[in-house]
């Protein structure tokens, strides 16, 4: 059994507020989705013992007033996980429920459902204990002593109380009560496979199919399979596309792949699709003179997703793209659609993450 923290309170809420302090303009706009997902430093394969580390540290000082969770709301015992801001620097002790509403705010349009919010909050919760050193995982790789940081584009999006005032205007008391709910209701909740936090990877749009893991992220995590995913095209993010004169499509490629030695006026026979994944996503093409992965070429043109159609012709190349994001695990969209249709957060969670257990953290391993 896992040692928890005794005191939470105080130490959430000093955190919390040293954090306001510190995270000042610290954040960016509500995150990108699936961010997670670049997170996806996958535990290596050849996982180090897991080690059990007490979890009792010194709570700092700090003022009670400007927690976001009122008192009653915070658990006796809770674990603290230590969060990295790479702007000024430092690492925060905070505690779990608190990091949790904070990214919930950063990752998840508020406008979405209720059980929309609270998946995504087990989500959160569940990818935080995976990553943290007090339950084995490898902690963030940005900063020596931290279990996360708030990279969006390394372990997950983070708003601090001004970021959520900003994104929520006059309706700030409302949407945060909105999240707090949501947190509250979830409360301790993880997701677990074989009695372990899992990798809770999540993204914003997976365009009608999540996709594995393996074809991803080069490891097979049975817990994140591709499943359909609904509903999707009915929200946000669920179609885009990008058009390149043939000019600018042979001259970005060249530059990002060097010795492809494509020609504007022959992209047609220069450029071809030559495998996809399961799901339809682009693993690897053909650009002139080399190969190149669909991951690789999504970051050089700034795709939403890797799964993409091509159209050439008017002396333009276009770009159809399904979906946003990784899609791997719990799509955003594709739970906000489940909950639409009356689905509860269990539900969708059981749906997007196979197999799994949704468990109290006492019953985690
Ligand atoms: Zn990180």
């Amino acid at each position: 059994m896992i040692k928890l923290a005794k005191g939470l309170i105080p130490l959430g809420l000093a955190a919390l507020a040293l954090w306001m302090l510190l995270l000042r303009g610290a954040f960016g706009a509500a995150a990108a989705p699936g961010s997670a997902a670049a997170a996806a430093t996958l535990r290596a394969s050849a996982q180090p013992e897991r080690v059990r580390v007490a979890l009792d540290r010194a709570a700092p000082t700090a003022s009670p007033e400007s927690s976001p969770l009122p008192p009653e709301e915070a658990a006796e015992t809770e674990p603290l996980l230590r969060v990295y801001d790479a702007a000024p620097g430092k690492t925060m002790e905070m505690g779990l429920e608190d990091y949790v509403l904070h990214a919930l705010a950063a990752e998840m349009p508020v406008s979405y459902g209720p059980e929309a919010l609270k998946a995504q909050a087990v989500a959160i919760r569940s990818y935080a204990l995976w990553k943290s050193r007090a339950f084995g995982g490898g902690g963030c790789s940005k900063a020596a002593d931290a279990d996360l940081c708030t990279d969006s584009k390394h372990c997950a999006a983070f708003a601090g109380d001004e970021k959520m005032r900003e994104n929520f205007g006059a309706a700030y008391e409302e949407r945060l009560e909105k999240l707090r709910l949501a947190v509250k209701e979830t409360k301790g909740l993880c997701c677990a496979y074989l009695g372990e936090p899992i990798q809770a990877l999540f993204h914003s749009s997976s365009g009608g199919q999540t996709e594995d893991s393996a074809a991803v992220f080069a490891q097979a995590l049975p817990y994140l399979s591709s499943v359909k995913s609904p509903g999707e095209e009915l929200e946000r993010d669920f179609r885009s596309s990008l058009t390149l004169k043939d000019e600018e499509a042979a001259k970005k490629l060249n530059a990002a792949f060097p010795g492809a030695k494509l020609e504007s006026a022959k992209l047609k026979e220069q450029i071809e699709i030559l495998d996809r994944s399961g799901s339809g996503r682009v693993l690897t093409l053909r650009l002139g003179e080399k190969r190149a992965t669909g991951k690789a070429l999504r970051a050089a043109l700034g795709l939403k997703s890797t799964n993409f159609t091509l159209e050439f012709g008017g002396g333009e190349i276009r770009f159809n793209v399904l979906g946003f994001g990784h899609g791997v695990g719990l799509s955003q969209t594709g739970a906000e659609a489940m909950a639409k249709t009356g689905a509860d957060y269990r539900q969708i969670l059981l749906h997007y993450y196979q197999g799994v257990e949704i468990l109290p953290l006492s019953n985690l391993e």
